[in-house]
């Protein structure tokens, strides 16, 4: 059965991630550990860093399991 989407959110962005695409590279919990720590239940804390950079992690992710959205382009 499909893991449902996960979504988590700052002021500015919002980080969705699908676990049913990840490839667990690891590209995001190294690439900015402050936002992306898979020790904590809510793993994904995209208020700990600027919005750009998280965007930037995001981009990096090799499956296309993390996707974001900017809330100011709403
Ligand atoms: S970078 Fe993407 S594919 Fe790699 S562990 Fe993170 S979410 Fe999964």
């Amino acid at each position: 059965m499909a893991k449902r989407l996960q979504s988590y959110e700052s002021d500015d962005i919002v980080v969705t991630f699908d676990p049913n695409i990840c490839i667990h590279s690891g590209d995001c919990v190294r690439g900015l550990p402050a936002v992306f720590d898979v020790r904590l239940k809510r793993w994904v804390r995209p208020e700990n860093a600027p919005a750009e950079r998280v965007a930037d992690q995001v981009r990096r992710c090799p499956s296309g399991a993390l996707q974001f959205r900017m809330k100011s382009a709403d």
